[in-house]
């Protein structure tokens, strides 16, 4: 989509994939399925200011926090039809046969999805608990990579790990893990959110030296209240910086000071990011737009709209 051009129908026949090979740059937001009436509400208004400004996809998550898979796809295929919006369906291997993960790629498929993003997912209640494979589903995302591949013609993201993933017990076999993802036929990647640009960016050149070219787009999640500083380390294992955390407490009986402080590192740590050639970035917006879309002003990318 070229800059200060809305996207369109048009537009959304394209994938990811040919998308990030013409060089531009992708610009995305992530969202939950949700759990209540009122949540739906208030998703629904956060995707319609997203649509807005335009962004070159969505995403929504599957299964996580607690929400329901039939939630994601229902949300999901809302979006293809109702917005003008491109969705990136996520899916995941937990609890699913072959049969079931088949049916699912087939009804994205169905509401004219072509863009999806590939996970293993984890254990559900304790994400650090023990992974159990469905007895005839697949063990790791490589494989579902393969499953959706196989199963059409679909772009295929998966996901990356700036500081490794919480399972992996050394670099070079994170990274080679990661690789087959991408030789399985993954598209691009998304990470987990981090907070120093250098672990993303370490991450990338480890990639790259293992001869891998996949694009590796930033995950990146404003903090806007005291309580996320435990919550995003037990989620994510991202190394929360203490100079971030010691700014946040100074000020941890003022909501107002607490958020401006996260929107202004998040601005920070994208522009640092924008300064190194990187594909896009991804934005979590916890079905909350409003943080999400003040850093998407503050780095003047509001104008692309
Ligand atoms: P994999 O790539 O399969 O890796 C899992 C672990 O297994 C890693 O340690 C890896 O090194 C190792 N491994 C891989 N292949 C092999 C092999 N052949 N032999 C031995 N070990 C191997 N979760 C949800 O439930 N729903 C979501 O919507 C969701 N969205 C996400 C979006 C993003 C951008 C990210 C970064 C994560 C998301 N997650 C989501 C979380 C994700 O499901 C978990 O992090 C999960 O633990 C790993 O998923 P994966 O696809 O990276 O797994």
């Amino acid at each position: 989509m070229a800059l200060g051009t809305p996207s369109t129908r048009t537009d959304r026949a394209r994938t990811v994939r040919d998308l990030l090979a013409s060089g531009e740059r992708s610009y995305s937001f992530e969202f939950m399925a949700p759990k209540t009436e009122k949540g739906e509400r208030t998703l629904w208004n956060a995707i319609r200011r997203v649509e807005a400004v335009a962004p070159t996809f969505v995403s929504v998550t599957y299964g996580a926090g607690g929400s329901s898979r039939e939630g994601t796809v229902r949300a999901t295929e809302r979006i293809a039809t109702d917005t003008t919006l491109t969705p990136v369906a996520h899916l995941t291997a937990v609890d699913h046969s072959l049969t079931e993960l088949r049916n699912v790629i087939g009804q994205y498929a169905d509401a004219g999805i072509r863009n999806m993003l590939a996970l293993r997912g984890d254990p559900p209640g304790d994400p650090l608990g023990d992974w159990v494979a469905h007895p005839q589903g697949v063990t790791y995302a490589a494989e579902l990579v393969r499953l959706i591949k196989e199963s059409g013609d679909f772009c295929v993201g998966v996901a990356a790990y700036p500081e490794m993933h919480p399972r992996s017990t050394d670099w070079d076999t994170d990274v080679r893990h990661f690789v087959d993802k991408c030789r399985a036929g993954a598209d691009f990647a998304i990470t987990q959110m981090f907070f120093n640009a250098e672990d993303y960016l370490r991450l990338r050149d480890r990639v790259a030296a293992a001869s891998c070219a996949t694009p590796i787009i930033p995950e990146i999640m404003p903090v806007t209240n005291v309580r996320q500083i435990e919550r995003f380390a037990q989620l994510s294992n991202a190394a929360f910086p203490a100079e971030l955390a010691n700014r946040i407490l100074a000020v941890k009986d003022d909501p107002a000071a607490v958020r401006s402080i996260g929107i202004e590192y998040a601005t920070e740590l994208c522009a640092r990011l924008m300064a190194e050639d990187i594909p896009g970035l991804h934005f979590i917006t916890l079905n909350h737009s409003t943080a999400t879309l003040e850093i998407y002003e503050n780095l003047g990318l509001h104008q692309r709209s």
